[in-house]
């Protein structure tokens, strides 16, 4: 097998028909030597049925399907696992991830790039959620031991190399974007032009995209830990300041009506230093309970996969 392309789906049946049609036409072009693996994370609409009348017509189409829906970051993990290409390329299913960069992706592939990226523009993005976005990267960027860039996705084509390093890593709380950039090896950027999605909505919430957000610092450091220890100590000294102060304003001045402003002000101050340090060493110990649990990433309810299949 050449290429396989691993497409995630959640209720897609809007869009599907064409995303079918635009990506077979491309691998085509390209070779006859391919697979599509479609995983419908437990869409409740029309996506499993869609998905099962494109395996029995074409032979190159696998899918599976979930029990639930697992999320995204599952949906690519079970894809990948599956698939026994040489080159995978993952991609949406809703277009937005256009297929005629796929000839160009395994040119360069076969160059020697393990992992070749594309980065898209913010064309046609809002305003505000581009400039959100941009910011939040720059704030990752910044707080964790990982690189991550605007713009770029999980629209990618690993080598098998790079693919197996990335298998390599198990944890339950997956951040992708973090992933990728951890096994590093030899990246090559190509650009495109953003595009809207064809046809249906898109997934994310505000929380979804908040939650998201959270994993991505938390995923792959542990300096918002030290952070809570730097604004403790900073606290103690300047508690440890006005003590000081007040101790000398005694001895001087003896006595006087204490503030009830000061007092107030201490405890509120040092009820929320301690409620986002806590709060954070939670997000920690959550995550912990999730890995030592060992649970599995996904369920699978349904596929066209022999099982000897899974894993080549
Ligand atoms: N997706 C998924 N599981 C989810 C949410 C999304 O498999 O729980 C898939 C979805 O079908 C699509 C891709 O992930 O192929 C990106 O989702 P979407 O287009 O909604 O996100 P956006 O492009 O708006 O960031
Ligand atoms: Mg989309």
């Amino acid at each position: 097998m050449l290429i396989s392309a691993v497409l995630p789906c959640y209720n897609e049946d809007k869009v599907l028909a064409m995303t079918y049609s635009e990506l077979s036409a491309e691998m085509k072009e390209i070779t006859d030597d391919y697979e599509l693996i479609f995983v419908d994370d437990g869409s409740h609409d029309g996506t499993r049925a869609i998905l099962r009348q494109f395996a029995e017509k074409d032979g190159h189409v696998r899918y599976i399907s979930f029990s639930r829906n697992f999320g995204k970051e599952s949906a690519m993990l079970a894809g990948l696992q599956y698939s026994s290409g040489e080159y995978v390329v993952i991609m949406d299913s809703d277009l937005q991830h256009p297929p005629e960069l796929i000839g160009q992706m395994l040119a360069y592939a076969r160059q020697g790039y393990d992992q070749v990226i594309a980065q898209r523009d913010r064309t046609g993005d809002k305003k505000l959620g581009s400039f959100f976005a941009r910011s939040y990267y720059r704030l990752v960027d910044r707080l964790t031991d990982v690189k991550l860039t605007d713009g770029i996705g999980d629209f990618r084509m690993l080598s098998r190399k790079a693919l197996n390093a990335l298998l390599t890593m198990n944890e339950y709380n997956r951040f992708s974007k973090g992933l990728f950039s951890w096994i590093g090896f030899r990246e090559k950027i190509i650009h495109y032009k953003n595009r809207s999605r064809a046809a249906g909505e898109s997934k994310w919430s505000f929380r979804s995209l908040v939650r998201y957000g959270v994993d991505g610092v938390l995923s792959f450091n542990n300096k918002p830990l030290r952070f809570c220890i730097f604004i403790g100590a900073f606290a103690i000294l300047i508690s440890l300041m006005y003590l000081i102060f007040l101790l000398v304003g005694i001895i001087f001045k003896g006595i006087d009506m204490p503030g009830y402003f000061t007092t107030i002000f201490t405890i509120c101050f040092f009820g929320g230093v301690q409620l986002i340090s806590i709060g954070i060493i939670g997000e920690y110990v959550g995550r912990i309970y999730y890995e030592v649990k060992r649970r599995p990433h996904y369920l699978v309810d349904e596929t066209n996969f022999s099982k000897e299949n899974k894993g080549q």
